[in-house]
């Protein structure tokens, strides 16, 4: 039996490449709190079922040879790439070595991550209409193309010698008569986008990456509103960080803004610095203002163009109120990709995105280990480009960086990898034989300080299989990212082609102490905040002591985090005084228990729910406001193993979960069977 503690005294609110993506999840609006206000995201419908095997491009048929891979390579592009606009890129390679033979050729491979147009040499009014040329008269090309999206030019009639050239101008327009050829960039922006090329040098069907693959940059879209974040839970007094970023319709950072921005600030908040120009080439669109909250309260910052051009932003609620122990509230997303797997842009795109304009604490890159047109596990280089801006973005008080990777196993499910330090950061792949399995992973990670996390773990693109545990190394849990919702089987949001037995709660069920967090897998380069054709993205709160790598590592070993859809709704969850993520023990199973929380939300609370034993044991409706604390007794005997969790849902169907709390009874109750 439980009830509730008198509402009225303790609950009070305080003041005020062959990504065929085919999904059904609806478009996201981003009218929520804290998104662009104006324009409209494209609601695209994809799925990021794309975790799809990306083999070699054709299918590989003979055999590696040194005569494979030779020759160079150069983009020149008609003008600036703008994402998802049309533009026309000339791919010039020269032979090298001992060229070409007859029969041998050349691939185009164009990123399949995320909408670059397939190029096609049949239809010149159709996107990616794509002409190839041979310097050499007497040498005859034949052009196939595939679903991955490539062009293979195969020499025919005589070999290429080295310095003859192939060039592709892919989108080509005809000099402008064709506009309709011309092919659509990605719609993400980025830097150092490749255009890959792959050489048969001696005629088997064997084609090799060449050396160093052309690049280009692709500049964000129109600036459409502002997006702005600041930190969700402040004392009185505490000088904190918001961030005012110009966005185009899907959320790209417009890095060329030159505009400028005015904020509204409630009463009780008051500047401390911020610039009050146009925002500078070195801003990249992305500027940060220190505010403190002169009084408690709930405060929400309002950023705005002076020259009405750009929507208006709304920031996440600021809690000011007292703090909790010694603990502060930081936001992290410890899992997404980058162009160096299957996402968009480079690491630095990445990280800077994740610091300067969706705001986080903590931000960690998991690209994949064996995905993608040159996979990590065979390009340590690549890896090493990765762990090199980690270290460089890592910046203690201000951003903490973790070294990471994504173990994408198609047989027991992904897991993301963290490492506290990225020294020790090693990519130990799926593909290994040796490594294969979770627990040769996790022999090989012992003596590391190293966390896997099992994530989209209830369905698509492939659940968990939680036979395979490991207490030292899985200390939580991926709940909710961009595939959606694992927190229970038929759930709202769910995540896509759900299997019975394999949610968070089953999980838990099975006796596994796991936190809670989300993060957003996010494949375009937006980390922290939103993918446009996404319903849900994923964040996880933070309670540390400080924001150093230990301390923030500390907490995530601690479980004392909690997991959003995306929002930055605040959740505190305390049972008999301990926090999320804590094992408690009962001396007396008959003493009740005292259960207690707060939420701030992005909207009003519409209800919180504390589950025992994944059963709802306790619910209240919200009160229409932003905050809502309340608390409840558990009277019921206490039974060894009994956890407890805090569901948050806001009226915008919003939600947050805590990490359990575990109850170990140390004494057995004489005589009477345990509830
Ligand atoms: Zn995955
Ligand atoms: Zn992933």
């Amino acid at each position: 039996m439980q009830k509730a503690i008198s509402g009225t005294m303790v609950r009070g609110v305080v003041t005020a490449l062959l990504l065929l993506l085919a999904w059904g999840c609806g478009g996201t609006s981003a009218e929520d709190t804290g998104a662009v206000r104006a324009g409209s995201p494209d609601a695209v419908s994809a799925e990021y079922e794309g975790h799809d095997e990306h083999g070699d491009v054709p299918e590989a048929a003979g055999e590696p040879s040194p005569l494979d891979g030779q020759g160079t390579a150069t983009v020149a592009a008609a003008g600036p790439a703008e994402a998802g606009a049309p533009g026309t890129w000339t791919i010039t390679y020269t032979a090298a070595g001992e060229g070409i033979a007859e029969g041998g050729g050349v691939v185009l491979q164009v990123s399949p991550f995320w909408n670059w147009s397939a190029p096609q040499d049949r239809f010149a009014e159709y996107p990616g209409y794509t002409t190839v040329r041979c310097s050499d008269p007497d040498v005859r090309l034949e052009l196939a193309t595939g679903q991955h999206p490539f062009m293979v030019a195969r020499i025919r009639g005589k070999a290429l010698s080295a310095g003859e050239t192939i060039t592709f101008v892919y989108g080509d327009t005809g000099g402008g008569a064709n506009p309709g050829g011309a092919a659509q960039a990605d719609r993400y922006a980025e830097h150092g986008e490749n255009f890959f090329l792959k050489v048969d040098g001696d005629g088997d069907e064997f084609f090799a990456p060449i050396a160093r693959h052309p690049a280009v940059d692709v500049a964000a879209g129109p600036p459409v509103g502002f997006y702005v974040t600041a930190r969700s839970w402040v004392s009185r007094g505490e000088a904190f960080r918001v961030t005012v970023s110009a966005l185009d319709r899907v959320w790209n950072r417009a890095a060329s803004y030159r505009g400028r921005v005015e904020l509204v600030l409630p009463a009780g908040l008051e500047l401390v610095e911020g610039a009050k120009g146009p925002y500078t080439a070195a801003e990249a669109g992305a500027r940060g203002f220190t505010l403190r909250a002169v009084e408690e309260g709930l405060f929400q910052i309002t950023a705005r163009d002076p020259e009405g051009r750009l929507g208006e932003g709304t920031s996440n609620t600021v809690f000011c109120g007292e703090m909790l122990n010694d603990y502060r509230l930081y936001w992290g997303d410890l899992h997404g990709h980058s162009r160096l797997s299957d996402g968009s842009g480079s690491p630095d795109d990445y990280l800077g995105y994740a610091r300067d304009v969706a705001g986080l604490d903590v931000s960690v890159l998991t690209d994949h280990d064996g995905h993608g047109i040159l996979p990590l596990d065979a390009n340590p280089d690549l890896f090493g480009q990765i762990l090199r801006a980690t270290e460089a973005f890592n910046e203690p008080g201000r951003f903490i960086t973790f070294g990471g990777y994504e173990w994408t196993n198609w047989t027991y499910g992904h897991k993301h990898v963290l490492f506290l330090d990225p020294a020790e950061a090693e990519i130990f792949s799926f593909r290994d034989p040796e490594c294969d399995e979770p627990e040769e992973l996790w022999e090989h990670l012992r003596g590391k300080q190293a966390m896997t996390l099992n994530h989209h773990t209830g369905g698509g693109p492939i659940a968990t299989d939680w036979d395979h545990h490991d207490p030292e190394f899985e200390r939580l849990v991926e709940i909710v990212s961009i595939h959606g919702i694992s927190e229970y089987y038929g759930g709202p949001r769910s995540i896509y082609r759900p299997v019975p037995g394999t949610f968070a709660q089953d999980a838990l069920a099975r006796g596994y102490r796991l936190g809670m967090v989300g993060s957003g897998d996010s494949h375009n380069g937006h980390p922290g905040t939103r993918d446009v054709s996404a319903a849900t993205h994923g964040l996880a709160g933070i309670y540390a002591t400080g924001l150093t790598r230990e301390e923030i590592w500390e907490a995530l070993y601690e479980r004392r985090v909690f997991a959003t859809a995306g929002r930055r709704i605040v959740v505190n969850f305390l049972v008999n005084g301990e926090m999320m993520g804590s094992e408690i023990t009962v001396a007396d199973p008959g003493e009740p228990r005292l259960i207690m929380g707060l939420a701030v939300g992005t909207a009003a609370v519409e209800r919180v729910e504390v589950l025992k034993n994944n059963q709802v044991m306790y619910a209240e409706a919200g009160e229409g406001e932003l905050l809502h604390r309340f608390a409840a007794v558990d009277e019921s005997v206490a039974a060894d193993g009994d956890w407890y969790y805090l569901r948050v849902t806001l009226v915008d169907g919003e939600q947050a979960w805590s990490s359990p709390v575990w109850v170990t009874v140390v004494e057995e109750p004489s005589g009477s069977a345990s509830g």
